[in-house]
């Protein structure tokens, strides 16, 4: 699933290509109808109807979540799920069957712009909601959101973990206490960390836990600046791959020699998700 570093390295595509254009036509048919949702607000107006003619005012990041500013008050609010991407690709680059919504724009004299937007998904998950801006951060999934980690003060992260009493690792991906981490960046800063992923929050002592808090930080920048990590499917809005996986050292790497002690990482259930860690370097 795309993390932090995945979803800003789209938002910056995004950034770069399609805000200030104006959006001539949707065409969503191929999508399931739970990828689409218009708030009750617009009184059963179409998705289609809504976006046509509105302006891309600005492209922003929020932990996971996409969030595109419209002309006329309204945001769509994007989030990508396990496999969805957008596509900024020209309209003559052959479709592809897991290309479900489609967004062409305007061009001086009447015209289609010969670039357009497309958002693939095969697994459809991914999702597309479109509110008023005023109502936007009522919405279950962006009201409850956590801090940002790229935001959050040491001394503010080490409160947020030493106040709770559960496991470090489904805390990291509890996107209601901090917003935008997902399997690879908690395994991997848990890792550079040697914290256990079961070990009790309030248990780790502050000198660790600012040593997490760098981690986090420093692994989330290098990702950045690497464009991600494709380790599944994902890719950029131009098609191009990340380039972080590169760098993993726990992450997707079960069976394989721990860089630091050569011990085996291991990969185990926890919460209900995998984590990947050094049995010998990061003890209980
Ligand atoms: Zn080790």
């Amino acid at each position: 699933m795309p993390e932090l570093p995945e979803v800003e390295t789209v938002v910056r595509g995004l950034q770069k290509t399609v805000v200030g254009k104006t959006i001539a036509l949707v065409h969503y048919s191929a999508a399931p109808a739970k990828m689409i949702t218009v708030s009750n607000s617009f009184n059963g107006q179409d998705f289609s109807t809504l976006l046509r003619g509105k302006q891309i005012h600005s492209v922003k990041r929020r932990g996971k979540n996409i969030l595109i500013s419209l002309s006329g008050t309204m945001t769509l609010w994007v989030h990508l799920k396990m496999t969805g991407h957008f596509f900024y690709y020209n309209r003559s680059t052959p479709l592809d069957k897991h290309d479900l919504v489609l967004i062409e724009f305007q061009a001086p004299g009447n015209s289609i712009e010969p670039f357009h937007l497309r958002f693939n998904d095969y697994r459809r998950f991914g999702r597309l909601r479109l509110f008023r801006d005023d109502e936007l951060w009522q919405q279950e999934g962006l009201q409850q959101l956590g801090t940002e980690p790229l935001e959050i003060t040491a001394e503010d992260f080490v409160a947020l973990f030493r106040q709770r009493q559960r496991m470090i690792k489904p805390a990291l991906l509890d996107q209601t206490v901090i917003a935008g981490l997902g399997n690879i960046y908690a395994d991997e800063s848990l890792y550079a960390a040697r914290i256990h992923p079961r070990k009790i929050t309030s248990r780790i002592s502050k000198k660790k836990l600012i040593e997490l808090h760098g981690h986090i930080q420093r692994l989330l920048k290098k990702a950045i600046r690497l464009m991600g990590t494709s380790v599944d499917s994902y890719t950029g809005i131009n098609g191009e791959t990340g380039k972080f996986q590169k760098y993993l050292l726990a992450y997707h790497r079960e069976g394989e020699s721990c860089q630091r002690c050569g011990a085996t990482i291991i990969r185990e259930k926890i919460g209900s998700r995998s984590a990947h860690y050094c049995p010998r370097c990061q003890r209980l």
